[in-house]
């Protein structure tokens, strides 16, 4: 069985892919100092807890577990905090991402799928984005993930790695069967805070800027289902290490909802309307982010299949309600 090393494999996305490892006949091993992750989470084979930037650990674990293909997702990813404190960033999802390139190449380990982000294009010239779209991050968050998409092109060029920077658009939903969702702490994204708005768990939604050039003023997001990101992952990792060319990919569905949207499709899910109060523009937010998701379709052979927004929220609902 091919083992794959899970960098972040006890977040969020992270579990998910693991569970689609499993599904398709891969040994998932996770790297996860669960600074921000759950020991729960990682049900699909083994956990090592342990820091990325640990080389020592890096390097017996690679060779050891006899690791032949690396996902990686662990990194910071609050952007405000960002803004505050770009060296912590910077350390994480840059430096430790170079020391896992390295002990990748020390190991002779040449596949890494990379959990990249629209954060990367910044504010977008238009919708929906293609991949050459200028890349242009409004904050260190994006800038961390452009810096590692970078190297990763002139690591793949001088030293034979191969690589797939996937670009997620606004990840949502949970595992359908209920064995994994979504649970950060501090929670910032919509999905997870609407309905427990909804569930009167959390105070009412702040609708952050009602003025945006939308048609109902709330800003728009391409939301894409988790476990439809996990399933691109597996296609990009056997693509790599069948020898196909690296790729930068968007993971989105190509169709946008604003956050009013999401709050009446949150309610229709619950059967009551989700509390919630108008509130100033959060900074660095640009109006509307779609993909042009044609690519990862084309060279991946991805189709997003849970990803309408009945599926998305009943999926989070059912983890949530948990
Ligand atoms: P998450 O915080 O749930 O998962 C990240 C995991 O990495 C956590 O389990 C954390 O404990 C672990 N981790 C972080 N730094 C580590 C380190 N130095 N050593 C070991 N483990 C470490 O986040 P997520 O939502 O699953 O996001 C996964 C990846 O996808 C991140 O790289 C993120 O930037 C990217 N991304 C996420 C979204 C989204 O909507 N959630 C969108 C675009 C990109
Ligand atoms: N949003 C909001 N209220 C919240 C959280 C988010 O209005 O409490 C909006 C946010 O401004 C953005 C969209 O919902 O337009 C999605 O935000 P999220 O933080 O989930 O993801 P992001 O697009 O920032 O990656």
């Amino acid at each position: 069985m091919t083992r794959v090393l899970v960098a972040g494999g006890a977040g969020y996305i992270g579990s998910h892919a693991c569970k689609a490892l499993a599904r398709a006949g891969f040994m998932p091993v996770t790297l996860d100092s669960l600074i921000n992750g759950h020991e729960q989470a990682v049900r699909w084979g083994p956990l090592v807890k342990g820091d990325l930037g640990d080389r020592a650990l890096l390097g017996r674990l690679l060779t050891e577990e006899k690791i032949e293909a690396v996902m990686h997702f662990a990194a910071y990813l609050y952007v405000g905090e960002s803004v505050e404190q770009p060296a912590k960033y910077y350390a994480n999802n840059v430096t430790n991402t170079l020391g896992l390139l390295d002990a990748m190449r020390d190991a002779g380990i040449s596949s890494i799928v990379f959990s990249s982000s629209a954060a990367t294009y910044g504010t977008p010239e238009r919708n929906p984005i293609p991949e050459d779209h200028p890349q242009l991050p409004i904050n260190p968050y994006g800038e961390t993930k452009l810096a590692v998409e970078r190297a990763l092109k002139w690591y793949g060029g001088a030293y034979g790695i191969r690589w797939a920077a996937l670009r997620y658009f606004n990840a949502a939903g949970a595992d359908p069967d209920g064995e994994t969702g979504e649970a950060h702490d501090p929670e910032t994204h919509l999905v997870p805070l609407v309905l427990e708005a909804g569930m009167g768990k959390r105070p009412p939604v702040k609708l952050f800027g009602t003025d945006y050039p939308t048609p109902d003023g709330t800003a728009v997001r391409d939301y894409v289902h988790v476990s439809d990101l996990a399933d691109a992952h597996v296609l990009a990792l056997k693509r790599l290490m069948a020898g196909g060319e690296s790729l930068a990919a968007n993971l989105g569905t190509g169709d946008g909802y604003s956050v009013r949207q999401i709050l009446d499709e949150a309610g229709r899910a619950l059967g009551s309307p989700i509390p919630h109060e108008n509130a100033p523009r959060r900074a660095g937010d640009p109006a509307e982010l779609v993909a042009d998701p044609s690519l990862a379709m084309r060279e991946l052979g991805w189709k997003p299949t849970r990803s309408d927004l009945p599926t998305i929220l009943k999926t989070a609902l059912a983890w949530h309600r948990r």
